[in-house]
């Protein structure tokens, strides 16, 4: 067998530790470095349940590295009620995305509009306060106890890498995927994990994947990804 052909597991394994519930009771799991459990960077998919690319792909990586080589802190999917009912919002009909504790939280309904591929609207809501979701709240709490400096989050489909700061592992993940890096996506977004992260000083990098299918993605990505999440970055 050519030392190219890699074997991918059937489950992503290890014992990931549960930080929280979902609305609908789901546990929301975050995979820990085995070595030492204390990690300064967090790489997570799934916020928005309709962008299933981003934990199909952190899955593939996963199951493709031995987890005793994992440098990072992973949870597959931050909002496991969306992925399952294919929803943008949690089992509340809420943008997880617009609902954390920022300056600029606003109460009015998020709506996404209509595009050539997308042609309706679709209008989601912030919540009835900052942090009111248990994902949200949850997620708080595990940024508290493990305190990373980095966080990579992945979305889909804008095709870039989103660093408000050009940080070195920011141009390198825009060097090995080929994606443009910019330093915001066009529009306001209150309440964002994005401002949360500003405000509290933790890196966000954004890595917004394009339009592709999902064969494309983890061929294309996996590779990167899998330096990210064995510090090789
Ligand atoms: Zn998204």
């Amino acid at each position: 067998m050519s030392d190219t052909i890699k074997t991918i597991r059937g489950t992503i394994g290890g014992e990931p530790i549960i930080y929280g519930e979902s609305v609908q009771g789901l546990p929301l799991e975050v995979w820990l470095p085995e070595k030492e459990r204390e990690t300064h960077t967090l790489i997570m998919a799934g916020q928005h349940g309709d962008e299933a690319e981003g934990p199909v792909l952190l899955s593939y990586a996963l199951r493709l590295i031995d987890l005793a080589d994992l440098t990072c802190a992973v949870i597959v999917t931050a909002n496991p009620d969306g992925l399952r009912y294919g929803t943008r919002a949690n089992a509340n009909g809420v943008d997880l995305n617009r609902n954390w504790s920022t300056k600029n939280w606003s109460p009015e309904m998020v709506i996404y509009p209509q595009d050539s591929e997308n042609p309706d609207d679709l209008t989601l809501s912030p919540g009835t306060e900052p942090a009111s979701e248990p994902e949200t709240q949850a997620l708080l709490n595990l940024l508290e106890d493990i305190k990373p400096r980095l966080v990579i989050s992945i979305h889909s489909a804008l095709g870039c890498i989103d660093d408000p700061h050009s940080t070195p592992t920011a141009k390198w993940l825009s060097q090995e995927t080929g994606l443009p890096l910019v330093e915001n996506i066009g529009y306001p977004t209150p309440g964002s994990f994005g401002s949360w992260a500003q405000e509290n000083g933790v890196e966000l990098i954004t890595w917004e994947l394009p339009r592709a299918s999902l064969h494309e993605i983890k061929a294309k990505y996996a590779p990167a990804l899998i330096g990210l999440l064995t510090g090789k970055a």
